[in-house]
């Protein structure tokens, strides 16, 4: 099946980045709780939420391992309540890290209304799906009625199974189907790039009780509140979900938008054209004052959206001039790895623009008549 041979070489890219020692973890980078739950990220109201929950995540902290894209088991999680009784929850060193270029764990959040919680992501592992749960039961005592899983990859699914019994879990029906055939190989694809002994030994799949399909536009209602939820097509994968708050204008974005700074979109499953269109579309629908909750990173605005769709609207345009030029596949990625250095500060952008954004933007583009 395509998905899984796309995902194949994926791996395969990400083992050299590895070999290839580029610069992933940096464990130089401080991460200061206290720095980081009272930075400022884009917009929102209420307070940051420093608390015991932070506390006893610092303290199990592991040092990173500098051979990872991030380390699991290193990873703070911390909440900032953007409005109220709405959580973005990210990586403590986000706000360092993103800035500079270094990619960081999973970004989601959480939403409280009358009746109960929407959990956005499960995490990784069962640490850091353990810290999320902490972080929503130091807020409210109500039910974690629904989890969300935005994509079917792993840093934003495989928590599942250690969230409450009667928790309902929503997913596109893609995202499912993905995790249902292919969930063994894909715990080992992660493990090349995360790490053995990170807590994706003990994993297994879950079945998702809410699925979405093509073009869904569900409202969730959590008692008082109502929560939409959004597929607008391809964008990193073929199931990806936006949770969007019309009234607080507030978007969870997942993968499409890794976070603000530098960073870019990973290509994993290619198509580009489709993406670009989904995050027109995303864009479009936006107000221009909205917070945008990225997959990878602190709150941030729109201007973290029309970053990424600058630089694939100029992939693309490279990518199809070097197509009509006659060049090989290699030599686009050369010519393009050089001419495409203005994104360069992204510290993987040796292995995610010259050996996955561009190879499939290349392929797609060759195959189109
Ligand atoms: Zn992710």
């Amino acid at each position: 099946m395509r998905h899984f041979a796309i995902r194949s070489i994926a791996g395969t890219a990400a083992c050299l980045l590895a070999l290839a020692g580029a610069a992933c973890g940096n464990s130089d980078i401080p991460s200061d709780p206290s720095a980081t739950t009272g930075a400022g990220g884009a917009g929102g109201a209420g307070a940051p939420v420093p608390g015991d929950a932070v506390k006893a995540a610092i303290k199990d902290r592991t040092p990173e391992d500098p051979t990872l894209i991030w380390t699991p088991s290193s990873v703070v999680l911390v909440p900032k309540e953007i409005a109220p009784s709405v959580y973005a929850v990210y990586p403590d060193d986000a706000p360092v890290k993103n800035e500079a270029g270094i990619p960081v764990a999973t970004s989601g959040g959480f939403i409280v209304g009358d009746n109960g919680v929407l959990v956005i992501e499960s995490m990784i592992n069962r640490k850091l799906a353990k810290q999320m749960i902490a972080l929503v039961r130091e807020v409210t005592s109500k039910p974690i009625l629904y989890v969300l899983n935005t994509s079917y990859h792993g840093d934003h699914s495989y928590g599942n199974q250690f969230f409450p019994k009667g928790v309902l879990f929503i997913q596109h029906v893609e995202t499912q189907n993905y995790i249902q055939q292919h969930f063994a190989a894909d715990v080992a694809f992660m493990m090349t790039n995360f790490g053995k002994n990170q807590g994706l030994e003990e994993l297994e799949p879950q079945p998702a009780q809410i699925l979405l399909n093509d073009g869904a536009n569900v409202d969730l209602d959590l008692g008082g509140r109502s929560v939409n939820v959004l597929h607008l097509g391809f964008a990193q994968t073929n199931g990806d979900l936006f949770v969007w708050l019309p009234k607080e204008k507030i978007v969870f974005t997942g993968n499409p938008i890794i976070s603000e700074g530098p960073s870019l979109p990973w290509l994993l499953d290619g198509k580009i054209e489709a993406a670009l269109a989904t995050l027109h579309k995303l864009l479009d629908m936006l107000p221009p004052d909205a917070i945008v909750v990225p997959g990878h990173g602190e709150p941030t605005g729109v201007a973290a959206i029309a970053h990424s769709i600058a630089y694939l609207e100029e992939l693309k345009m490279r990518a199809a001039d070097a197509v009509a030029q006659g060049l090989t596949e290699k030599e686009t990625v050369d010519l393009l790895t050089e001419t495409m250095k203005q994104y360069a500060a992204y510290k993987i952008y040796p292995w995610v623009h010259s050996q996955i954004n561009v190879p499939k933007t290349y392929e797609e583009l060759k195959t189109v008549p």
